[in-house]
């Protein structure tokens, strides 16, 4: 008894579609066989459970196998199994609405995956790797008769009585020429490692196999059997399918340590668990991050019911999540799906919210159960926070309670402790609380002693999102600036009614001003008088606030921002009219004396910041041993 028949789909030429388009990621036509075994064992093993399949079970590890020689792969196991109409009607009748669709549909697919899913082609992506495959199958069902089905690759299909003697499936794919990098132990193996070393049933993988054509040997016994090395490839029982209190620190860490085995151990982590309204499992740790941000992406592996699906978590995870690592395993992600779609998705976006909250729940607990173990990791855990109060709303309303500012001295405050323990010395005559900061202690001494001295506090805002961390805070918080140290003169930086007066005339002031800019002679400085503490400086040179704000923004890459980029640095220079040095400037006999004062002046407050360099400094030494 055999039967031909056509595949229903409407157009003829599907396979080479398949096989063409979908090229690129033909890895994954194991995963597909790999988890229609690991299903249909599932299955077996619930109608038992069920009662209503009574057989023995036996043993349900799957198998897979390769023989070079004959160049198949061979996917077995002892799940459900198929009768042969169960063939012809979950098989042959290829579940898409359309050829049409199909073929407007793929155009745009970026991957495998979309197609594969959407149009349930799971199983017959073993025709981007096999010109022939076959399925011999035996049903568990009492009195069910064994069932063979062969496939060239055409829509053509044969279904003949089959010789498999027990419960389950066999799919033999022969290889197909452009795939024979396929037959090969490294190969298999990668790709089991990468897809299916979580799935939930064992799995044995062959390295060799001995087969006997008709599927059964003549003991009728399986047919193929690996004789070299089969080893089990799969954890069966993932820590993130566990209850977190059966499980220890220990655990975590080993899991992690399995999932990047090159990584330093992770600063903490989160166990995920809901079921309503959606299904989600996983465990996200937080690693140690510095400032390598981008290096770090994609860490977060995303599983649906064990089987790996992707690392490419965009759209699921916040994007300041980007940066844990670890897993979620969800089957109510559309993995199927175009981006935007995900997008737009209502589970994703309930996804996306659960794991900020969670974060930041978690976060919070830390920060309240022992804050000074939290004050040490902030190093690690700061970049990640601050990214996060930027990017989403949400996370800023909680982050704002645990996120730390540090100063100079090292004592560490949230945002609320912060603005009480400033606003009685730095508040400005408009009533305006100024937090005032350092990028660099090293270059930005001076003025840090500066501010010291008039009792200022100076936070450290030293991190590449601390530009964009401070311009989020400023807009968050009411009547609060946010200076660096070094935008103006100490005496300016917060303005009160107090000021100096400046003791030179109007006409002095003026030739200390002509002085200084052909001294200086770089319009990129401007020149300016003021009345400074005689303790101040002579010269003291800043950059205004906004602008240099605007421009450390555009270089960590604030897309707007990138025109203050392309502008070229302005410098304030502020001469202290009331400083001695000054004063002599003045008195100078000569007017190349006059210059060469000034400039020495001006050069001295560049080196103070690290500003002079190359053959600026070297005339500046020279210039000095000369006055000496
Ligand atoms: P999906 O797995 O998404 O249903 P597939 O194309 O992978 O789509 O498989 C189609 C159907 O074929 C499955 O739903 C199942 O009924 C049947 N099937 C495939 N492989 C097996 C197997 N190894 N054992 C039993 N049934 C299978
Ligand atoms: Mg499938």
């Amino acid at each position: 008894m055999q039967e031909k028949g056509t595949i229903s789909i409407h157009t003829e030429n599907i396979f080479p579609i398949i096989k063409k388009f979908l090229y690129s990621d033909n890895e994954i036509f194991l995963r597909e066989l790999v988890s229609n075994a690991v299903d249909a064992t599932q299955k077996i093993k619930r109608l038992a459970t069920l009662g209503q399949y009574t057989g023995e079970l036996g043993d349900v590890t799957v198998e897979v196998a390769f023989d070079e020689k004959k160049k198949t792969i061979t996917i077995s196991d002892r799940g459900l199994g198929m009768t042969a109409e169960e063939i012809k009607k979950y098989i042959n009748q290829v579940a898409f609405s359309g050829a049409e669709e199909f073929v407007e549909k793929f155009k745009d697919a970026k991957d495998a995956n979309e197609i594969i899913g959407k149009f349930g082609l799971g199983f017959y992506s073993a025709f981007m790797v096999a010109d022939k495959v076959e399925i011999h199958t035996l049903s568990y069902q009492e009195g069910s008769e064994a069932a063979k089905w062969t496939c060239d690759g055409s829509t053509e299909f044969e279904i003949s009585k089959g010789k498999r003697k027990d419960r389950g499936t066999d799919i033999i794919l022969h290889i197909n020429k452009d795939s024979e990098e396929f037959l090969d132990k490294w190969k298999l193996q990668g790709i089991l490692d990468k897809y299916c070393k979580f799935l939930p049933v064992p799995i044995k993988f062959g390295t060799k196999s001995e087969s006997v054509e008709d599927g059964v040997d003549e003991k009728g016994d399986k047919k193929w059997k690996s004789v070299e090395i089969d080893n089990i490839v799969n954890t069966t029982a993932p820590i993130w399918t566990k209850s977190p209190s059966d499980l220890t620190d220990e655990d975590y860490l080993k899991f992690y340590k399995e999932l990047y085995p090159m990584s330093e151990d992770p600063l903490f982590w989160i166990h995920l668990n809901v079921d309503y309204p959606f299904n989600l499992t996983g465990v996200l740790y937080f690693p140690k991050v510095k400032n390598e941000f981008e290096l770090q992406r994609n860490k977060i592996k995303l599983f649906s019911r064990q089987v790996f699906i992707t690392d490419e978590v965009k759209d699921i995870v916040p994007e300041f999540l980007m940066l844990l690592h670890g897993v979620i395993d969800s089957p109510d992600i559309p993995l199927n799906v175009s981006r935007s779609f995900l997008q737009a998705d209502s589970n994703v976006k309930k996804i996306n919210s659960y794991i900020t909250k969670k974060v930041a729940d978690k976060l919070g607990e830390l920060y309240k159960k022992d804050r000074k173990a939290y004050e040490e990791k902030w190093n690690d855990i700061g970049l990640f926070v601050k990214y996060g109060m930027i990017s989403e709303e949400k996370f800023y309303e909680k982050g704002k309670d645990f996120a730390l500012l540090k100063n100079t001295n090292n004592e560490y405050f949230t945002i609320e402790e912060y603005q009480s323990k400033v606003k009685p010395v730095q508040t400005d005559k408009n009533e305006q609380t100024i937090f005032l900061y350092a990028t660099d202690l090293n270059k930005q001494d001076s003025f840090i002693q500066s501010a010291n001295k008039k009792g200022y506090d100076v936070l450290v805002m030293d991190s590449p999102i601390d530009s964009h961390f401070i311009q989020n805070l400023e807009s968050k918080l009411e009547k609060t600036q946010l200076k660096r140290v070094d935008a103006d003169v100490a005496e300016k930086l917060i303005q009160k009614d107090d000021t100096y007066a400046n003791l030179l005339t109007e006409e002095q002031s003026k030739s200390v001003k002509e002085i200084f800019e052909k001294a200086i002679s770089n319009t990129n400085y401007s020149v300016e008088v003021e009345g400074l503490s005689p303790e101040e400086m002579p010269v003291t040179i800043t950059m205004e606030e906004f602008m240099r704000r605007m421009k450390d923004m555009a270089q960590t890459g604030g897309g707007a921002m990138s025109f203050y980029g392309s502008l070229p640095d302005h410098y304030k220079v502020a001469i202290n009219g009331n400083h001695p040095v000054v004063d002599k400037v003045l008195k100078a006999e000569t007017e190349e004396e006059k210059t060469r004062l000034a400039k020495q002046a001006f050069d001295l407050a560049l080196l103070s910041q690290g500003l002079l360099t190359g053959k600026d400094l070297t005339a500046f030494v020279k210039r000095s041993v000369e006055m000496m």
